[in-house]
């Protein structure tokens, strides 16, 4: 296990209230405005007991860092040929595992090799084909809806900008994020699904729940040019590792500098059901 930075003790009045931490949403309203942000410290973070900062810029960088040895050139997991492919994966993918959509969508793209020819059916046609992958009315509403929108506004092309793919039906951000990032690689916002959500939650780069403002505080935290790979990373972190229920925290480098509340194993402080 990588381990560069000594281990913070925890404060001895517990790692919440011992921190004197300004709230989240004032660091990020502060770092919005370039002349209240405090220059970076020279140390890899103050101790907890003075002021622990989760979201202080060395220690942003140093997860990234981290992520960047762990999963180094990691890309999107649904298979595709084409954007149009990758925008209906992506779709499928809601609320099911890039696995099971990835059995699916070889059997569609035969049966329906073009976006004409899904602009074509009804969407009960298309339900039989996707079913497993669950919610499959309103996914074949989305897909046949989207495909007729990309035929009749984009010129059969799908779009290559954030506004015009929000209007196709059933994609909204994250849909849009995959897309622009995986396939046009333009750095329009950071993917947050429910690996993202999650893990920016356990790692104190967010407090919000609310995807579209764990987004916003991404974006604040996280160099431009690293939202695509990160978006990327974490995801395949929360797969192999940090996973939703047990996370393999004994197995990742990322531990000595996370303080989540769930962790299972952990050198850095007391927390519930971890094993020190
Ligand atoms: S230490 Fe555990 S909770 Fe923290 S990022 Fe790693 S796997 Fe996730």
């Amino acid at each position: 296990m990588p381990r560069g930075i000594t281990p913070r003790r925890p404060a001895k009045t517990g790692r919440h209230e011992a921190a004197n931490l300004k709230p989240l949403r004032g660091q990020l309203a502060k770092a919005r405005n370039p002349r209240e942000r405090q220059p970076p410290r020279k140390s890899g973070g103050a101790s907890k007991s003075k002021g622990y900062d989760p979201i202080a810029p060395e220690r942003v960088a140093e997860i990234l860092r981290r992520l960047d040895q762990l999963y180094p050139g990691v890309t999107c997991a649904l298979s595709h040929k084409n954007p149009w492919e990758l925008l209906v994966a992506t779709i499928l993918s809601a609320q099911s595992t890039d696995v099971r959509v990835n059995l699916v969508t070889p059997e569609v793209f035969k049966k329906y090799p073009t976006v004409e020819d899904v602009a074509k059916l009804e969407p009960h046609q298309l339900e039989p084909d996707i079913r497993s992958t669950g919610f499959f009315r309103n996914k074949s509403k989305s897909v046949v809806g989207a495909a007729r929108r990309i035929v009749s506004d984009y010129g059969g092309k799908v779009p290559e900008n954030m506004n015009d793919l929000l209007t196709l039906p059933g994609v909204a951000r994250k849909t849009a994020n995959v897309v622009l990032g995986t396939w046009f690689g333009k750095a329009e916002g950071v993917v947050v699904d429910t690996h993202v959500h999650r893990i920016s939650r356990r790692l104190e780069l967010t407090k919000n729940n609310d995807a579209k403002k764990i987004e916003e505080d991404l974006m604040l935290l996280i160099p431009r040019q690293k939202w695509i790979l990160f978006s990327h990373q974490v995801i395949w972190h929360g797969r192999k590792l940090c996973l939703a229920r047990s996370p393999k925290c004994v197995d990742c480098p990322l531990e000595n500098i996370c303080y989540a509340e769930d962790k299972t194993w952990s050198t850095v402080g007391k927390h519930r059901g971890a094993k020190a």
